[in-house]
């Protein structure tokens, strides 16, 4: 990122919002050589790849179309559906990967979910985690119960 001014290459960023559509941030840098500040707008497309090997972009919408069918029955609105896609979505930023595939999108929806609700949590884990025995779910509510928060299995 080039200083406007003097070219310089070396800049600090003083501050940075993410827009209104979460697809690009705006960063206020200071040029380290003159001084001047100046704004960037940066757009971080986000991309996913799926397991058959197509790329799309990261959507929120389909995150909570992902976790809606996990809470039926349960007393989760679409309010705190869309609270978790935005966290989802934050989580995968802070990686500052481009591109991350629906393994990684996965993984960053337990976290979240688990805090949501632990029974959605343990249908959306059974599904993602392929658990094909008892023992797995077993392992995952006793996981629950201990209240850790370590990485699923
Ligand atoms: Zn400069």
């Amino acid at each position: 990122m080039h200083c406007p001014f003097c070219h310089h290459d070396g800049s600090r960023v003083v501050d940075s919002r993410t827009a209104e559509d979460g697809a690009s941030i705006r960063r206020r840098r200071q040029c380290q050589q003159c001084g001047r500040r100046f704004t960037t707008l940066e757009t971080t497309g986000l991309s996913v790849c799926k397991r058959s090997g197509a790329v799309e972009p990261f959507s929120r919408e389909k995150v909570m179309t992902g976790v809606r069918r996990a809470c039926q029955g349960r007393p989760v609105s679409d309010d705190d559906l869309a609270l978790l896609a935005h966290k989802v979505e934050e989580s995968i930023r802070a990686g500052g990967q481009a591109l991350v595939d629906s393994h990684e999108v996965g993984l960053a929806i337990l976290g979240p979910l688990r805090e949501l609700d632990q029974i959605a949590y343990l249908r959306f884990a059974s599904v993602y985690s392929s658990f094909d025995s008892l023992e797995d779910f077993e392992a995952a509510i006793a996981e629950l119960r201990a209240g850790g928060r370590g990485e699923p299995a």
